[in-house]
């Protein structure tokens, strides 16, 4: 197995560092809860899924902590809008993140840390002491606590950044003025009046722990000092994991992360996604234009994750139509399998099935190609049913095959999906009506059928009922 790593811009051989136990520690930043995760932050969240998933498949064991950022300027000031504590305005945004990965049926980390949890705010505390106690940190003028980049070495090896040229780059905010180096960032915000309530006693004063902080704290604490896999977008590079490196191995002195995965951007119809343009979507907002999270899913999984993915509305219909292709395949495989006999022998079986799917996973998660073999195997597949040539027994171990390497793509259609009764009762009396050569009646069927959002084709093996495509 083999992964880009953006420490090194290589692609490196993976093996985590418990060779035996097979045990794969993992961090993943998670979102800040003042408003809803959009589809782009979601696209970081599914390939961190695909990647968990295919870990697990290959046999290892994944430990995996996403934290959450549920204290900041931005939720800070939610709450200040909203009139309520803190804690009253992040917990709706904590519930619906929830909600949303179960609907993309991403697999929850072990442990979803809090920011505010006390243990943690105290764990930041102590190691914003030692960084200071080192020479790492300073507490200037305006009460804060910053993080001297001079004394740290390697600063910037991660995001392949010049010191010299921080200042030109723009990226670093202008509004601390007492740092000794405009790239010196926030361990500790010393509490000003904008905060109100929102605050932590320190032993330098009140105040809240900057953010990058929170990272290397939660991080450690529930990962140990060195972690295998640490993934964010890539917006996150720089300052956010620069940040932490510096940080943990600040307080640690030693590799804080083994191997850094970043994900590409999203962008809608070509373009940044923008309040702004009107291109913001939310998984809600698909989910009302009538898609389905499995649809969803597969429409932001689809793209190689260091590749940029345009997101379109013709795109989700082609997920659409792309699943379809599959649950009709397993279908036909399913009554392919079901014509088996007693002793029914020959035909292959699950390991003669080659392990491209695997293997591209294996090669920096190549999705596009597992996904493209997929596509080749059921064309073939399908080829060989309509003549049939395909033997039960080689059906089954398709079916198998299916079932393991489903345990990564988590795209099976699921019992909210299936057929519902009222329609499933309208195929059974059209088939009735088709046996009885009533044609009227049949296409009468048909509309109504149509009417409930649902399409019925006619095929050699009989009916067969599909969704419809909702207008997008
Ligand atoms: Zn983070």
């Amino acid at each position: 197995m083999r992964f880009f790593n953006t420490y090194s811009r290589q692609i490196e051989e993976f093996a985590p560092m418990d060779q035996n136990g097979r045990t794969v520690r993992m961090y993943t930043c998670g979102p800040t809860v003042y408003s809803r995760a959009h589809i782009g932050n979601f696209r970081a969240y599914v390939f961190e899924d695909l990647l968990q998933r295919h870990l697990e498949l290959q046999g290892y064991n994944v430990r995996r902590v996403m934290n959450l950022t549920d204290v900041d300027d931005k939720t800070i000031r939610g709450a200040r809008q909203s009139k309520v504590p803190l804690n009253e305005f992040t917990g709706p945004f904590k519930q619906a993140f929830f909600d949303d990965l179960k609907t993309l049926r991403i697999k929850p980390a072990d442990e979803f840390p809090a920011a505010t949890d006390q243990t943690y705010i105290n764990r930041m505390i102590a190691m914003i002491q030692i960084l200071v106690e080192r020479g790492l940190g300073y507490q200037a003028e305006d009460k804060s606590v910053y993080f001297r980049i001079s004394k740290f070495p390697n600063y910037g090896k991660l995001a392949h950044i010049d010191l010299t040229q921080l200042q030109s780059t723009g990226r670093v905010q202008h509004d601390e003025y007492d740092k000794e180096h405009i790239g010196d960032f926030a361990l500790w915000k010393a509490w000003d009046e904008e905060d109100g309530d929102v605050g932590w006693d320190s032993p330098w004063g009140r105040g809240r722990p900057g953010w990058h902080i929170e990272c290397s704290a939660m991080a450690t604490a529930l990962l140990g000092d060195q972690i295998d896999i640490h993934c964010g977008g890539v917006d996150n590079i720089f300052p956010h994991h620069e940040d932490e490196i510096a940080q943990s191995e600040g307080c640690t002195g030693k590799q804080f992360v083994r191997y850094w995965m970043h994900c590409a951007h999203l962008v809608v119809d070509g373009q940044k996604m923008a309040k702004s343009l009107g291109n913001f979507y939310t998984i809600q907002n698909a989910i009302a234009k009538g898609y389905t999270g499995r649809e969803i899913r597969y429409a932001l999984m689809r793209v190689h994750y260091r590749a940029p993915l345009n997101f379109t509305w013709e795109g989700m219909r082609e997920a659409r139509e792309s699943l379809g292709r599959i649950d009709d395949w397993l279908e036909r495989l399913q009554n392919c399998a079901g014509m088996s006999e007693e002793g029914d022998t020959g035909g292959a079986r699950v390991e003669d099935i080659p392990s491209t799917f695997e293997d591209a996973l294996d090669d920096d998660l190549n999705v596009s190609a597992a996904l493209g073999f997929l596509f080749e195997s059921i064309r073939e597949t399908n080829r060989a049913m309509d003549k049939n040539e395909l033997s039960p027994p080689t059906a089954k171990a398709w079916l198998n095959w299916w079932n393991k390497v489903d345990s990564v793509l988590q795209l099976n259609k699921n019992e909210a999906e299936s057929i519902p009764g009222e329609v499933t009762a309208l195929v059974e009396e059209r088939r009735a009506a088709r046996t009885a050569k009533e044609w009227k009646k049949s296409d009468e069927l048909r509309d109504k059928i149509a009417a409930l959002g649902w399409e019925v084709r006619d095929t050699k093996d009989g009916q067969t009922v599909k969704r419809t495509g909702a207008s997008g």
